[in-house]
Protein backbone atom coordinates (compact mmCIF):
# COMPACT_ATOMS: atom_id res chain seq x y z
CA UNK A 1 0.00 0.00 0.00
CA UNK A 2 1.45 3.57 -1.12
CA UNK A 3 1.80 6.08 1.57
CA UNK A 4 -0.73 8.74 2.42
CA UNK A 5 1.72 11.11 0.97
CA UNK A 6 2.02 9.11 -2.29
CA UNK A 7 -1.63 8.90 -2.40
CA UNK A 8 -2.54 12.83 -2.22
CA UNK A 9 0.59 13.66 -4.76
CA UNK A 10 -1.18 11.39 -7.12
CA UNK A 11 -4.78 12.46 -6.70
CA UNK A 12 -6.36 14.30 -9.47
CA UNK A 13 -8.49 16.33 -6.92
CA UNK A 14 -6.51 17.25 -4.89
CA UNK A 15 -6.65 20.84 -5.48
CA UNK A 16 -10.46 21.17 -5.22
CA UNK A 17 -10.15 21.65 -1.37
CA UNK A 18 -9.02 25.36 -1.98
CA UNK A 19 -12.58 25.53 -3.38
CA UNK A 20 -13.86 24.93 0.83
CA UNK A 21 -14.13 26.49 3.74
CA UNK A 22 -12.59 24.17 5.95
CA UNK A 23 -12.22 24.91 9.97
CA UNK A 24 -8.49 24.76 10.59
CA UNK A 25 -7.57 21.44 12.76
CA UNK A 26 -10.99 19.78 12.02
CA UNK A 27 -11.12 16.51 10.04
CA UNK A 28 -14.66 16.08 8.31
CA UNK A 29 -15.44 12.90 7.50
CA UNK A 30 -19.35 13.63 8.18
CA UNK A 31 -19.92 15.42 4.46
CA UNK A 32 -22.06 12.56 3.87
CA UNK A 33 -24.71 14.43 6.53
CA UNK A 34 -23.61 17.82 5.93
CA UNK A 35 -21.03 19.07 3.02
CA UNK A 36 -19.02 21.47 3.95
CA UNK A 37 -19.03 25.37 2.94
CA UNK A 38 -18.14 25.94 -0.41
CA UNK A 39 -16.42 29.21 -0.51
CA UNK A 40 -18.64 30.16 -3.69
CA UNK A 41 -21.97 29.70 -1.46
CA UNK A 42 -20.68 32.29 0.73
CA UNK A 43 -20.38 34.63 -1.32
CA UNK A 44 -23.43 34.25 -3.49
CA UNK A 45 -24.77 34.04 -0.20
CA UNK A 46 -23.98 37.22 0.93
CA UNK A 47 -25.10 38.21 -2.73
CA UNK A 48 -27.77 37.37 -2.80
CA UNK A 49 -29.03 39.17 0.99
CA UNK A 50 -27.03 42.45 0.24
CA UNK A 51 -27.36 42.76 -3.52
CA UNK A 52 -30.35 40.75 -4.76
CA UNK A 53 -32.83 40.93 -1.92
CA UNK A 54 -31.55 44.26 -0.18
CA UNK A 55 -31.24 46.48 -3.19
CA UNK A 56 -33.10 44.85 -6.23
CA UNK A 57 -36.26 44.24 -4.15
CA UNK A 58 -38.79 42.31 -5.81
CA UNK A 59 -37.26 42.70 -9.39
CA UNK A 60 -35.04 40.41 -8.46
CA UNK A 61 -37.34 37.66 -9.97
CA UNK A 62 -36.88 39.09 -13.11
CA UNK A 63 -33.73 40.89 -13.07
CA UNK A 64 -31.46 37.86 -11.30
CA UNK A 65 -33.84 34.98 -12.64
CA UNK A 66 -35.43 33.88 -8.93
CA UNK A 67 -38.02 32.35 -10.94
CA UNK A 68 -36.32 30.16 -12.70
CA UNK A 69 -34.17 28.96 -10.22
CA UNK A 70 -35.41 25.50 -9.73
CA UNK A 71 -34.94 24.24 -13.11
CA UNK A 72 -31.74 26.29 -13.48
CA UNK A 73 -30.70 24.53 -9.94
CA UNK A 74 -32.24 20.86 -11.31
CA UNK A 75 -30.00 21.47 -14.71
CA UNK A 76 -27.46 21.60 -12.53
CA UNK A 77 -27.85 18.28 -11.29
CA UNK A 78 -28.99 16.32 -13.81
CA UNK A 79 -25.50 16.11 -15.19
CA UNK A 80 -24.66 13.89 -12.21
CA UNK A 81 -27.53 11.78 -12.07
CA UNK A 82 -27.08 10.97 -16.02
CA UNK A 83 -30.11 12.83 -16.62
CA UNK A 84 -30.91 14.50 -19.52
CA UNK A 85 -32.86 17.86 -19.93
CA UNK A 86 -35.77 18.99 -18.68
CA UNK A 87 -36.12 15.52 -15.87
CA UNK A 88 -34.44 17.29 -12.69
CA UNK A 89 -36.40 20.08 -10.51
CA UNK A 90 -35.29 21.86 -7.18
CA UNK A 91 -37.51 21.72 -4.86
CA UNK A 92 -38.69 21.31 -1.38
CA UNK A 93 -37.35 18.03 1.04
CA UNK A 94 -37.18 14.42 0.19
CA UNK A 95 -39.92 13.65 2.26
CA UNK A 96 -42.00 16.27 0.32
CA UNK A 97 -41.08 15.20 -2.72
CA UNK A 98 -41.37 11.30 -2.19
CA UNK A 99 -45.57 12.08 -1.18
CA UNK A 100 -45.72 13.88 -4.41
CA UNK A 101 -43.87 11.14 -6.59
CA UNK A 102 -45.48 8.32 -4.58
CA UNK A 103 -48.91 9.61 -5.19
CA UNK A 104 -48.12 9.87 -8.70
CA UNK A 105 -46.94 6.48 -9.30
CA UNK A 106 -49.80 4.76 -7.65
CA UNK A 107 -52.22 6.72 -10.15
CA UNK A 108 -50.13 5.66 -12.96
CA UNK A 109 -50.54 1.95 -11.97
CA UNK A 110 -54.07 1.85 -11.40
CA UNK A 111 -55.23 -1.65 -10.03
CA UNK A 112 -52.14 -2.02 -7.95
CA UNK A 113 -52.06 -0.70 -4.54
CA UNK A 114 -48.73 -1.47 -2.78
CA UNK A 115 -45.49 0.27 -2.22
CA UNK A 116 -42.99 -2.03 -1.51
CA UNK A 117 -39.66 -0.65 0.43
CA UNK A 118 -37.10 -1.86 3.00
CA UNK A 119 -37.82 -2.66 6.36
CA UNK A 120 -34.18 -0.48 6.88
CA UNK A 121 -35.05 1.77 4.67
CA UNK A 122 -34.22 5.48 5.80
CA UNK A 123 -36.83 6.45 8.11
CA UNK A 124 -38.71 9.52 6.37
CA UNK A 125 -39.30 7.03 3.22
CA UNK A 126 -41.11 4.43 5.24
CA UNK A 127 -43.48 7.33 7.16
CA UNK A 128 -44.83 8.97 4.07
CA UNK A 129 -45.53 5.96 2.51
CA UNK A 130 -47.31 5.25 6.02
CA UNK A 131 -49.17 8.69 5.78
CA UNK A 132 -50.01 8.39 2.45
CA UNK A 133 -51.46 5.08 3.10
CA UNK A 134 -53.32 6.52 6.00
CA UNK A 135 -55.09 9.26 3.43
CA UNK A 136 -55.42 7.10 0.54
CA UNK A 137 -56.90 4.05 2.52
CA UNK A 138 -55.33 0.71 2.54
CA UNK A 139 -57.17 -0.34 -0.54
CA UNK A 140 -55.58 2.03 -2.43
CA UNK A 141 -52.33 1.82 -0.93
CA UNK A 142 -50.57 -0.39 1.57
CA UNK A 143 -46.81 -0.36 2.49
CA UNK A 144 -45.20 -3.39 2.38
CA UNK A 145 -41.43 -3.56 3.79
CA UNK A 146 -38.79 -6.51 3.57
CA UNK A 147 -35.40 -7.40 4.82
CA UNK A 148 -32.66 -6.77 1.74
CA UNK A 149 -32.67 -10.20 0.78
CA UNK A 150 -36.07 -10.96 0.06
CA UNK A 151 -36.75 -7.80 -1.92
CA UNK A 152 -35.89 -9.58 -5.58
CA UNK A 153 -38.91 -12.53 -4.43
CA UNK A 154 -41.40 -9.45 -3.16
CA UNK A 155 -41.47 -8.08 -6.50
CA UNK A 156 -44.87 -9.64 -7.97
CA UNK A 157 -47.81 -8.38 -9.79
CA UNK A 158 -49.49 -7.00 -7.03
CA UNK A 159 -47.20 -4.04 -6.08
CA UNK A 160 -47.25 -0.68 -7.51
CA UNK A 161 -43.70 0.79 -6.40
CA UNK A 162 -40.89 -0.09 -5.66
CA UNK A 163 -39.13 2.49 -3.51
CA UNK A 164 -35.72 1.62 -1.92
CA UNK A 165 -32.71 4.25 -1.57
CA UNK A 166 -29.58 3.16 -3.24
CA UNK A 167 -27.07 3.50 -0.14
CA UNK A 168 -28.58 2.79 3.06
CA UNK A 169 -27.86 4.95 5.61
CA UNK A 170 -26.34 3.13 8.40
CA UNK A 171 -24.30 0.20 6.15
CA UNK A 172 -22.98 1.93 3.41
CA UNK A 173 -25.00 -1.17 0.87
CA UNK A 174 -25.36 0.22 -1.91
CA UNK A 175 -28.33 -1.42 -4.30
CA UNK A 176 -27.53 -2.14 -8.19
CA UNK A 177 -30.25 0.60 -9.47
CA UNK A 178 -30.14 -0.41 -13.00
CA UNK A 179 -30.77 -4.63 -11.90
CA UNK A 180 -33.49 -3.47 -9.57
CA UNK A 181 -34.73 -1.50 -12.02
CA UNK A 182 -34.85 -4.03 -14.44
CA UNK A 183 -36.56 -6.96 -12.19
CA UNK A 184 -39.35 -4.16 -11.22
CA UNK A 185 -40.50 -3.26 -14.87
CA UNK A 186 -40.55 -7.09 -15.45
CA UNK A 187 -43.47 -7.00 -13.30
CA UNK A 188 -44.89 -3.89 -14.01
CA UNK A 189 -43.87 -2.54 -11.01
CA UNK A 190 -42.65 1.47 -10.65
CA UNK A 191 -39.69 2.31 -9.28
CA UNK A 192 -38.84 5.47 -7.21
CA UNK A 193 -34.92 5.99 -6.02
CA UNK A 194 -33.76 7.84 -2.84
CA UNK A 195 -30.35 9.19 -4.06
CA UNK A 196 -29.60 10.89 -0.58
CA UNK A 197 -26.45 9.19 0.40
CA UNK A 198 -25.56 9.13 -4.16
CA UNK A 199 -26.05 12.56 -5.61
CA UNK A 200 -22.46 13.86 -5.76
CA UNK A 201 -20.06 10.91 -5.25
CA UNK A 202 -21.63 7.81 -6.81
CA UNK A 203 -22.21 7.33 -10.97
CA UNK A 204 -25.85 7.62 -11.63
CA UNK A 205 -27.24 6.88 -15.25
CA UNK A 206 -30.79 7.20 -14.45
CA UNK A 207 -31.67 7.73 -18.09
CA UNK A 208 -29.65 4.52 -18.88
CA UNK A 209 -31.19 2.98 -16.46
CA UNK A 210 -34.87 3.27 -17.24
CA UNK A 211 -35.54 4.75 -14.06
CA UNK A 212 -38.86 6.34 -13.34
CA UNK A 213 -38.73 8.29 -10.25
CA UNK A 214 -36.02 9.39 -8.32
CA UNK A 215 -35.60 12.14 -5.07
CA UNK A 216 -32.23 13.47 -3.41
CA UNK A 217 -30.65 15.86 -0.88
CA UNK A 218 -28.98 19.05 -1.56
CA UNK A 219 -27.36 19.44 1.87
CA UNK A 220 -25.54 16.05 1.73
CA UNK A 221 -22.43 15.57 -0.68
CA UNK A 222 -23.82 18.31 -2.75
CA UNK A 223 -22.75 21.24 -0.40
CA UNK A 224 -26.01 23.26 -0.27
CA UNK A 225 -26.05 24.56 3.27
CA UNK A 226 -27.96 23.05 6.03
CA UNK A 227 -32.15 22.22 5.01
CA UNK A 228 -30.81 22.92 1.29
CA UNK A 229 -33.93 22.16 -0.98
CA UNK A 230 -33.65 18.58 -2.25
CA UNK A 231 -34.28 17.41 -5.51
CA UNK A 232 -36.65 15.37 -8.05
CA UNK A 233 -36.78 12.89 -11.26
CA UNK A 234 -39.54 12.18 -13.03
CA UNK A 235 -38.52 10.48 -16.49
CA UNK A 236 -39.77 12.32 -19.66
CA UNK A 237 -41.84 9.33 -20.67
CA UNK A 238 -44.05 9.84 -17.42
CA UNK A 239 -44.24 13.93 -17.84
CA UNK A 240 -47.71 14.07 -20.02
CA UNK A 241 -49.84 11.51 -17.28
CA UNK A 242 -48.51 12.52 -13.82
CA UNK A 243 -50.79 13.93 -11.22
CA UNK A 244 -49.56 14.75 -8.18
CA UNK A 245 -51.42 16.11 -5.26
CA UNK A 246 -49.71 19.26 -3.89
CA UNK A 247 -51.07 21.40 -6.62
CA UNK A 248 -49.60 24.72 -5.79
CA UNK A 249 -49.27 27.81 -7.96
CA UNK A 250 -45.70 27.16 -8.93
CA UNK A 251 -46.82 23.58 -10.72
CA UNK A 252 -49.26 25.75 -12.29
CA UNK A 253 -49.25 26.14 -16.72
CA UNK A 254 -49.21 30.23 -15.80
CA UNK A 255 -48.74 31.29 -12.16
CA UNK A 256 -49.17 34.27 -13.34
CA UNK A 257 -52.48 33.98 -15.04
CA UNK A 258 -53.92 33.56 -11.40
CA UNK A 259 -56.69 31.43 -12.74
CA UNK A 260 -59.08 29.51 -10.24
CA UNK A 261 -58.63 26.55 -12.05
CA UNK A 262 -55.67 24.35 -11.36
CA UNK A 263 -53.80 23.29 -15.07
CA UNK A 264 -50.71 21.65 -14.15
CA UNK A 265 -47.55 22.68 -15.89
CA UNK A 266 -46.78 20.18 -18.80
CA UNK A 267 -43.28 19.48 -17.70
CA UNK A 268 -41.30 19.19 -14.63
CA UNK A 269 -42.31 22.43 -13.60
CA UNK A 270 -45.86 20.33 -12.54
CA UNK A 271 -43.77 19.06 -9.29
CA UNK A 272 -43.20 22.38 -8.11
CA UNK A 273 -45.99 23.65 -5.15
CA UNK A 274 -44.92 26.89 -3.62
CA UNK A 275 -42.28 29.77 -3.79
CA UNK A 276 -38.73 28.42 -4.06
CA UNK A 277 -36.95 29.27 -0.90
CA UNK A 278 -34.66 31.51 -3.01
CA UNK A 279 -31.41 32.40 -0.23
CA UNK A 280 -30.92 28.45 0.37
CA UNK A 281 -31.71 27.42 -3.31
CA UNK A 282 -29.03 30.50 -4.67
CA UNK A 283 -26.45 29.08 -2.41
CA UNK A 284 -27.38 25.63 -3.45
CA UNK A 285 -26.88 26.85 -6.91
CA UNK A 286 -23.41 28.35 -6.41
CA UNK A 287 -21.79 25.27 -4.21
CA UNK A 288 -22.88 23.13 -7.19
CA UNK A 289 -20.06 25.03 -9.38
CA UNK A 290 -17.62 23.42 -7.80
CA UNK A 291 -19.03 20.20 -9.75
CA UNK A 292 -18.78 21.88 -13.17
CA UNK A 293 -14.73 20.77 -13.99
CA UNK A 294 -14.18 17.37 -12.57
CA UNK A 295 -15.45 13.63 -13.70
CA UNK A 296 -17.61 11.93 -11.01
CA UNK A 297 -16.10 8.44 -11.65
CA UNK A 298 -12.79 10.42 -10.30
CA UNK A 299 -14.62 11.45 -7.56
CA UNK A 300 -15.92 7.66 -7.07
CA UNK A 301 -12.23 6.00 -7.16
CA UNK A 302 -11.28 8.84 -4.48
CA UNK A 303 -14.18 8.23 -2.47
CA UNK A 304 -13.42 4.31 -2.53
CA UNK A 305 -9.85 4.76 -2.61
CA UNK A 306 -10.17 6.83 1.06
CA UNK A 307 -12.59 4.22 2.37
CA UNK A 308 -10.05 1.51 1.49
CA UNK A 309 -7.39 3.30 2.95
CA UNK A 310 -9.43 3.91 6.21
CA UNK A 311 -10.30 0.16 6.17
CA UNK A 312 -6.67 -1.20 5.62
CA UNK A 313 -5.55 1.13 8.72
CA UNK A 314 -8.23 0.48 10.92
CA UNK A 315 -8.07 -3.35 10.28
CA UNK A 316 -3.75 -3.14 11.04
CA UNK A 317 -4.34 -1.51 14.29
CA UNK A 318 -4.12 -3.90 16.96
CA UNK A 319 -6.18 -1.20 19.66
CA UNK A 320 -9.02 -0.33 16.60
CA UNK A 321 -10.02 -4.17 17.00
CA UNK A 322 -13.11 -4.05 19.15
CA UNK A 323 -14.83 -1.91 16.08
CA UNK A 324 -16.69 -4.41 13.71
CA UNK A 325 -17.03 -3.67 10.37
CA UNK A 326 -20.71 -2.91 9.13
CA UNK A 327 -19.92 -2.16 5.47
CA UNK A 328 -19.32 -4.10 2.72
CA UNK A 329 -15.56 -4.19 1.03
CA UNK A 330 -16.26 -4.93 -1.89
CA UNK A 331 -16.88 -1.88 -4.58
CA UNK A 332 -19.66 -2.48 -6.20
CA UNK A 333 -21.83 -2.83 -2.90
CA UNK A 334 -21.19 0.40 -1.24
CA UNK A 335 -21.34 3.72 -1.00
CA UNK A 336 -19.48 6.72 0.01
CA UNK A 337 -19.48 5.91 4.03
CA UNK A 338 -18.03 3.23 6.50
CA UNK A 339 -19.80 1.96 9.36
CA UNK A 340 -18.24 0.03 12.47
CA UNK A 341 -20.78 -0.95 15.47
CA UNK A 342 -19.02 -0.80 18.65
CA UNK A 343 -20.76 -0.86 21.85
CA UNK A 344 -19.66 2.83 23.07
CA UNK A 345 -19.96 3.81 19.50
CA UNK A 346 -21.88 7.43 20.51
CA UNK A 347 -18.95 7.91 23.16
CA UNK A 348 -15.83 7.52 20.87
CA UNK A 349 -17.52 9.59 18.41
CA UNK A 350 -17.83 12.50 20.83
CA UNK A 351 -14.47 11.80 21.95
CA UNK A 352 -13.23 11.92 18.08
CA UNK A 353 -14.94 15.06 17.73
CA UNK A 354 -13.02 16.75 20.52
CA UNK A 355 -10.42 15.79 18.93
CA UNK A 356 -10.92 17.49 15.46
CA UNK A 357 -12.21 14.22 13.78
CA UNK A 358 -16.22 14.75 12.99
CA UNK A 359 -18.00 11.84 12.57
CA UNK A 360 -21.46 10.68 13.16
CA UNK A 361 -23.32 7.81 15.62
CA UNK A 362 -26.88 6.21 14.46
CA UNK A 363 -28.73 4.72 16.48
CA UNK A 364 -28.08 1.91 18.21
CA UNK A 365 -24.36 1.12 18.11
CA UNK A 366 -22.38 2.45 14.84
CA UNK A 367 -20.24 5.06 14.21
CA UNK A 368 -20.29 6.41 10.66
CA UNK A 369 -17.58 7.96 8.22
CA UNK A 370 -18.07 9.76 5.51
CA UNK A 371 -15.40 9.51 2.75
CA UNK A 372 -16.50 12.83 0.35
CA UNK A 373 -13.61 13.43 -1.77
CA UNK A 374 -13.93 16.81 -2.71
CA UNK A 375 -11.81 18.05 0.40
CA UNK A 376 -10.19 15.22 1.94
CA UNK A 377 -7.01 13.73 1.68
CA UNK A 378 -5.35 10.83 2.85
CA UNK A 379 -3.17 12.59 4.85
CA UNK A 380 -6.54 13.44 6.95
CA UNK A 381 -7.07 9.38 6.81
CA UNK A 382 -4.07 8.61 8.31
CA UNK A 383 -4.52 11.18 10.97
CA UNK A 384 -8.15 10.25 11.92
CA UNK A 385 -7.18 6.75 12.14
CA UNK A 386 -4.16 7.65 14.28
CA UNK A 387 -6.77 9.85 16.68
CA UNK A 388 -9.59 7.06 16.88
CA UNK A 389 -6.58 4.40 17.81
CA UNK A 390 -5.08 6.60 20.63
CA UNK A 391 -9.21 7.05 21.89
CA UNK A 392 -9.75 3.18 22.02
CA UNK A 393 -6.54 2.49 23.60
CA UNK A 394 -6.61 5.57 26.36
CA UNK A 395 -10.76 4.59 26.79
CA UNK A 396 -11.06 8.56 26.80
CA UNK A 397 -14.38 7.96 25.47
CA UNK A 398 -15.42 6.38 29.06
CA UNK A 399 -15.48 9.75 30.33
CA UNK A 400 -18.77 11.02 31.23
CA UNK A 401 -18.59 14.14 28.98
CA UNK A 402 -18.35 12.13 26.05
CA UNK A 403 -21.99 9.82 27.00
CA UNK A 404 -24.36 12.95 27.28
CA UNK A 405 -26.56 12.35 24.74
CA UNK A 406 -27.37 15.48 22.56
CA UNK A 407 -30.41 16.30 20.66
CA UNK A 408 -29.41 15.67 17.17
CA UNK A 409 -27.03 12.50 16.54
C1 LIG B 1 -30.97 12.53 4.64
C2 LIG B 1 -31.99 11.63 4.06
C3 LIG B 1 -33.29 12.09 3.79
C4 LIG B 1 -33.70 13.47 4.20
O1 LIG B 1 -35.01 13.79 3.88
P1 LIG B 1 -35.51 15.28 4.01
O2 LIG B 1 -36.98 15.16 3.89
O3 LIG B 1 -34.92 16.06 2.88
O4 LIG B 1 -35.09 15.81 5.34
C5 LIG B 1 -34.16 11.23 3.16
N1 LIG B 1 -33.78 9.98 2.80
C6 LIG B 1 -32.54 9.51 3.06
C7 LIG B 1 -32.16 8.13 2.64
C8 LIG B 1 -31.62 10.32 3.71
O5 LIG B 1 -30.40 9.85 3.99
Amino acid sequence: MPSAEELDATDPLRAKRQQFHLPPGTIYLDGNSLGPMPLAARERAREVVEQQWAADLITSWNQHAWIDLPETVGEKIAPLLGAGPGQVICCDSISVNLFKLLAAALRLNPGRNRILSQQDNFPTDLYVSQGLSQLLGHENCELVTVAKNEIESALGEDIAVLLLTQVNFRSGYAHDIQRMTELAHAKGILVVWDLAHSAGVMPLELDRWNVDFAVGCGYKYLNGGPGAPAFLYAAKTHQGELHQPIAGWMGHQNPFAFDSEYQASGDIKQFLAGTPPILSMSVLDAALSVYSDIAIDDVREKSLGLADFFALRVAQAPELSSLKLASPLDHDQRGGQLAYEHDHAYAICQALIAEGVIADFRSPNILRFGFSPLYLSYQDIAVATARLGKILATEQFLQPEFNRKNKVT
